[in-house]
């Protein structure tokens, strides 16, 4: 008898667990489906409706080899599964656990729409370890990464999976269209968007694995390609973290930094697991009464705040539909500690054009940033000159998308308030003066 495996951030056919005991339980015989789901917003945001259209496309082409095909559906999810699982007469349907208050809601409304048929939910799918697999000695979960990652680093992770040999179909099955962007969402693209999917994201990890001893030097250097980019490609399962860190973890010594950062995404899932609510609302209140600025945070927004790193920063997203995470940091601190505006303004904004974009790692990040997330010190104020100058020492980063300011030579790009008498400069004045904004913040936060 036939199985469903019910594809959501998963879309991958290597180390998919999800779809190996669907196949494993159904002798072969599995309907992998993906439900184009209504309730998901993020779909409709055409930097990751494009990612998530190409991913379909070749997850299509990966169970093609393996003699099937992925059926498609659209609407309400419970509904759809149930319909299909009730005309297949499937036995069960497989899918991988997942955190967010929405994943929570579906699993419930799935459980209830098969009645009698079993839903079988997967562990270690979404991340390497699973939320409530490692605990502290008193409370649910992790509030603090360090003590975390050692326990993280501890565990001992399974063998990834290889792709499925042999899929069949039921017969009769109408197996609906694999969507295209423009099925999904309206709107421009980034021109500098990744391409989706999994062989792209396989390639990438193979090149990826071979650079992976600069990380260590290099991930805090914007203008370098020194990270990974892997993000768009781990949030939609193009690849499998755990076959992320297995590879990176047995390739190099040097590898640690990188795969501490695969830590990170697995702390903040388990954060936002525990505590979901934590999408809207502060996860430790620290009193803020946040300012309601418009102008302030439309400059912002636009990349015409007058910083130059905030400014670059805000450009790459909008061109690339990706942030280095340096840049991430500013940019969010910037916002909420500079100006002194609410995390969830930044966290939609980000939330609007990056590909990658997660509600369990934009969320938590943007709450560690503002200081009412995780973050053990949390009234401190990054100054971006200062972190212009050390991590931009040189500007190329700023030369490279704030191309106005190029005639300003070395670091005195950073402050071009400063060059104003002998440039004719084509660039607003800053929204904020930062040494006062730092102490208002402070101040604010009684600090
Ligand atoms: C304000 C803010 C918002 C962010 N929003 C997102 C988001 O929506 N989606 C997202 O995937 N990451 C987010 N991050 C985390 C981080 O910036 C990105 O994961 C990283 O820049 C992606 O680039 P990379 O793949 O080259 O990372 P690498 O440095 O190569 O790291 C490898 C992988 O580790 C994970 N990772 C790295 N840093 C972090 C981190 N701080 N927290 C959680 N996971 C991490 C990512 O999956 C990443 O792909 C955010 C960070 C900040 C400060």
């Amino acid at each position: 008898m036939p199985t469903v495996c019910l594809f959501t951030r998963d879309l991958r056919v290597h180390d998919q667990p999800v779809l190996h005991a669907a196949a494993e339980q159904g002798g072969g015989e599995v309907v992998p489906l993906f439900v184009v789901d209504a309730a998901i917003e993020g779909f409709r945001v055409p930097n990751r409706a494009r990612f998530l259209a190409e991913s379909l496309a070749d997850l299509d082409a990966g169970l093609r080899d393996a003699g099937a095909r992925l059926v498609v559906r659209s609407g309400d999810v419970a509904e759809e599964v149930r319909a299909l699982a009730d005309q297949v007469d499937a036995t069960a349907v497989h899918m991988a656990g997942d955190v967010s208050a929405y994943a929570g809601r579906r699993r419930r409304a799935l459980e209830e729409a098969l009645g009698d048929r079993e839903l079988v939910v997967h562990d270690a799918v979404v991340t390497v370890v699973s939320p409530g697999t490692i605990t502290p000695a008193s409370g649910d979960h992790f509030k603090v990464f360090t003590p975390y990652h050692r326990k993280w680093a501890d565990l001992e992770t399974r063998e990834p999976l290889g792709p499925p040999k042999k899929l069949s179909l039921p017969t009769g099955l109408e197996a609906g269209r694999v969507p295209s962007a423009n099925d999904l969402a309206d709107g421009d693209t980034a021109p500098g968007l990744l391409p989706g999917g999994e062989p792209a994201a396989r390639e990438r990890l193979d090149d990826w694995l071979d650079r992976i001893d600069e990380y260590a030097d290099g991930q805090d250097l914007p203008a370098r390609d020194g990270t990974s980019r892997l993000s768009p490609y781990l949030h939609f399962g193009c690849l499998s973290p755990t076959e992320i860190a297995r590879r990176a973890g047995t390739a190099r010594e040097a590898a640690a930094p990188f795969v501490r950062q695969l830590a990170w995404r697995d702390f903040h899932h388990q954060t936002l697991a525990a505590v979901p609510r934590a999408a809207t609302h502060d996860y430790r209140d620290r009193g803020d009464r946040w300012r309601r600025d418009d102008d302030e945070f439309a400059a912002w927004a636009q990349a015409r705040t007058g910083v130059p790193i905030v400014d670059a920063g805000m450009r790459q997203l909008h061109h690339e539909g990706w942030m280095h995470n340096r840049l991430r940091l500013l940019t969010g601190s910037f916002l909420t500690k500079s100006l002194y505006l609410d995390w969830r303004l930044g966290a939609r904004h980000f939330l609007d054009h990056l590909v990658d974009g997660d509600v369990a790692n934009n969320q938590m990040n943007w709450q560690w940033v503002a200081g009412t997330g995780t973050d053990t010190r949390p009234n401190r104020v990054l100054n971006p000159i200062t972190q212009a100058k050390r991590y931009d020492p040189d500007g190329e980063f700023v030369r490279r998308w704030v191309p106005e300011l190029a005639e300003l030579e070395g670091t005195r790009i950073h402050e071009p308030w400063k060059h104003r008498g002998s440039h004719d400069l084509d660039y607003p004045e800053p929204v904020v003066d930062l040494d006062e904004a730092g102490s208002a913040f402070r101040s604010a936060r009684g600090a």
